[in-house]
């Protein structure tokens, strides 16, 4: 962590410890602003007001003990990283800290710059650990139950056709027509399913911790362009693009990028010759912007940054088909590169999808 970077919350009702942890605190250099406040109450009304990265908050406290202060605190801001400062004789009680959410404890006595700034250090990294550690088992019950959802409903309607297929043969004379229609309907479903599963392999292969080399992003293009070559020349389209840099990436991950931004700019198009047009220009820190543009139907402001989200679709599957992960893949990509994307409306028709590359490292 850079030296003063921590905006820290100081709880205890001894203005003297108060001063002496202050004094540390600042001799630490970890902190960047510290607010101090004599009980739990008032605690959490500073936390109400702004973010702390970390409150370090003293075991005895009148009135409201730093243990229930802890489960309060913890429980309104489940993400802030608290450290209990302990007295001698309160270890037992800072195990119990720990249990009730916070992220360390250290003892008073030992409150000097370099041990505070290791504590504070961890505690961060913890509360850092739990926030993600949240945000993929949030992630992971959405899957779950968009999974659910969306497999139940191809298998449903596959057994459906399969018992109408069994009712039909048992006829007298079997209407052969209708028999293969519904036969037919059962090849469908079972590649939808095929298609939502391989999506879904896609979306956790983005996570991989794939190795970066410098990749020329003609090549990105010629290969997302021949995977999408048989929807290029069906659809009539013109893929045109500009002067293209070398980046630092997985070539891999980088095809599966354009593939999906130039594919959904072929698919959400209603004219007759689509267009993209692709366009790189250098920016301050070594940092490539890229623009994948169509002439499609366009997505309204409103929508612009949700359609990143899994399985966000502005349309039902009945108009354009799809999984609804493309967009979550290429966000999961970019930002694996330590890019960011995002989308922009153009003057005229469609929509214009902007990401963000390092270039190779300078000499
Ligand atoms: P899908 O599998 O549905 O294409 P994506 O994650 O790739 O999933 O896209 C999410 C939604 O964003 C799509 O369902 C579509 O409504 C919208 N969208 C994506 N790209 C475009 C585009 N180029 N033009 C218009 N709408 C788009």
């Amino acid at each position: 962590m850079e030296p003063g970077q921590l905006d820290i919350l100081v709880v205890d009702d001894d203005a003297g410890d108060r001063k002496a942890l202050c004094r540390a605190l600042q001799a630490s250099g970890t902190a960047r602003d510290i607010v101090e406040t004599a009980d739990i109450q008032s605690a959490l009304a500073a936390c109400d007001g702004r973010t702390f990265d970390c409150a370090i908050v003293d075991y005895r406290m009148p009135g409201y003990d730093g243990l229930h202060g802890v489960t309060a605190l913890h429980a309104r801001f489940p993400f802030m990283p608290i450290v209990m400062a302990t007295s001698h004789g309160d270890e037992v009680v800072a195990t119990e800290a720990l249990k009730r959410g916070a992220a360390d404890y250290i003892p008073k006595a030992n409150i000097r710059g370099a041990s505070i700034r290791r504590v504070l250090d961890s505690a961060v990294e913890k509360a850092a650990l739990r926030r993600e550690v949240a945000r993929r088992q949030e992630e992971l019950e959405k899957f779950a139950a968009v999974l659910v959802h969306d497999l139940r409903a191809p298998i449903t309607a596959i057994r459906a056709f399969a018992r109408y297929i069994d009712k039909g043969l048992q006829a007298e004379t079997p209407d052969r027509e209708t028999i293969a229609g519904q036969c037919r309907q059962i090849v469908e479903c079972g590649r939808r399913m095929d298609a939502l599963i391989n999506a879904l392999y896609e979306y956790t292969k983005a996570d991989a911790d794939v190795g970066f080399e410098l990749v020329d992003m003609r090549a990105v293009l010629a290969e997302a362009r021949s995977n999408l070559q048989d929807v290029i020349e069906r659809r009539q389209a013109r893929v045109e693009h500009g002067p293209l840099p070398t980046v630092l990436g997985n070539l891999p991950q980088l095809s599966e990028l354009m593939q999906n931004l130039i594919g959904n700019g072929l698919k959400y198009c209603e004219m007759p010759a689509p267009l993209i047009e692709i366009q790189a220009r250098p920016e301050p820190d070594n940092v490539w912007r890229f623009a994948v543009r169509d002439n499609g139907i366009g997505i309204a402001e409103k929508h612009r940054q949700r359609i990143f989200e899994p399985f966000e679709r502005l349309h039902g599957t009945g108009k354009y088909e799809g999984s609804g992960l493309g967009l979550a893949i290429c966000k999961k990509i970019v930002e694996r590169h330590g890019g960011a994307i995002w989308c922009e409306g153009n003057d005229g028709a469609g929509s214009t999808f902007v990401f963000t590359l390092r270039g190779p490292p300078a000499q």
